[in-house]
C-alpha cells in the first residue's frame, strides 16, 4: 500500500510532465473507481491545463486553471506511472488515462480499486469532507513537539493508536508509525497522553526523519519513472523494526538468543514491530 513518501515521490516524479501543460485528452475506461467518478469527468478534464501538483495526506491535488482540483488516491493498489509507449495496448486495470498538449501519456492502473478520483473547487477544499479534521502535514511547519503534544494531551490511548489517526497527524500509516516509535524510542503501548515535553518533541523529530529518509529514498527510483513497467511508488526500504520480527535490533547491543529481537504485537488488529529494550 502507497504511504506518504511513496505519494510524494508520485507528485514529484508527475510534475515535470504534468504541470503547466494542457490535458489534450483523457480516456475514462469504467464509470467508477472505489466510488463513481463525478458526472462529465471528462468533459471537465479536457482542455484543462494543470497549474501545479500537491500532496496533502497521502491524496495528490493537481489544480486546474478553471479553479477546480483534481482529487487522487492511489488506495491499496493503485499506480499513476508515464507511459514509456504511448501507443502500448492498454492494460486491463489501466482505469484512466491523460493525454497532456506534449504527448505524455499518464495511466492510472489500479487492479484492486480502492483508489479514487474527485474533482473539487479549489476554494474552501480544507472544509471538503475528505480533508475536514485532518491534522497537521507531518512534513509542514505546523507539525512540530509542542504541536503534536498539544494533541495527545488527555488522549488515554496507546500513542500507537494515536499516531495512526489522521486527526493527530494526516498521512501517517503503520509502517511509518512503527519505525517512527523506534526511532523516538517510545513503546507503542505508551499511553499518549504521557508523551509531552522531550518526548514529544524527539517523535515529531523522529516522525519527520523517517519520512524524509524514505522520500530521499525514492527519489532515486525516478529515473526509472518512463519504464511501463517500473514500480515507482513501491520502492522498499530496509526498516529497523518494520517485518523484523526475531531480527536483532539495529541499534541494542543485544543478542537475538537472549531477549528475542524486535518483537511483533498486535494493536487495533495490527501488527506493531518494536524492541522492548530501546523503546519504553
Ligand atoms: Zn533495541
Amino acid at each position: 500500500m502507497p504511504e506518504l513518501p511513496e505519494v510524494e515521490t508520485v507528485c514529484r516524479g508527475l510534475r515535470p510532465w504534468l504541470e503547466g501543460r494542457r490535458l489534450a485528452s483523457v480516456i475514462q475506461r469504467r464509470p467508477d473507481l472505489r466510488w463513481p467518478l463525478p458526472d462529465r469527468f471528462v468533459a471537465r478534464l479536457e482542455g484543462r491545463t494543470i497549474a501545479r501538483i500537491e500532496r496533502r495526506a497521502k491524496y495528490m491535488l493537481a489544480h486546474l486553471d478553471d479553479g477546480w482540483v483534481l482529487l487522487m488516491h492511489l488506495g491499496m493498489s493503485g499506480r499513476l506511472a508515464v507511459a514509456a509507449d504511448p501507443d502500448a495496448p492498454f492494460e486491463p486495470h489501466d482505469h484512466v488515462v491523460f493525454l497532456t498538449d506534449q504527448g505524455c501519456q499518464v495511466r492510472f492502473n489500479d487492479p484492486r480499486r480502492f483508489g479514487f478520483m474527485d474533482l473539487l473547487p479549489a476554494h474552501g477544499i480544507e472544509d471538503s469532507a475528505h480533508f475536514r479534521g485532518l491534522g497537521p502535514e507531518p512534513l509542514g511547519n505546523a507539525f512540530n513537539g509542542p504541536e503534536l503534544a498539544a494533541r495527545l494531551a488527555g488522549r488515554r490511548t496507546p500513542i500507537k493508536a494515536a499516531l495512526l489517526d489522521q486527526k493527530t497527524v494526516a498521512g501517517l500509516g503503520n509502517i511509518y508509525v512503527c519505525e517512527a516509535l523506534y526511532v523516538a524510542g517510545l513503546s507503542p503501548r505508551r499511553q499518549a497522553h504521557t508523551v509531552q515535553g522531550r518526548r514529544a518533541e524527539r517523535l515529531a523529530n523522529a516522525t519527520r526523519g523517517v519520512l524524509r529518509r524514505a522520500i530521499a529514498a525514492g527519489g532515486s527510483s525516478l529515473r526509472d519513472y518512463r519504464q511501463a513497467s517500473g514500480e515507482l511508488g513501491y520502492f522498499q526500504h530496509d526498516w529497523a523494526v518494520y517485518d523484523k520480527q526475531g531480527h536483532p535490533c539495529p541499534d541494542c547491543d543485544c543478542r537475538v538468543a537472549d531477549t528475542g529481537g524486535i518483537r511483533r504485537i498486535v494493536q487495533s488488529n495490527r501488527s506493531t514491530f518494536y524492541c522492548p529494550r530501546r523503546q519504553r
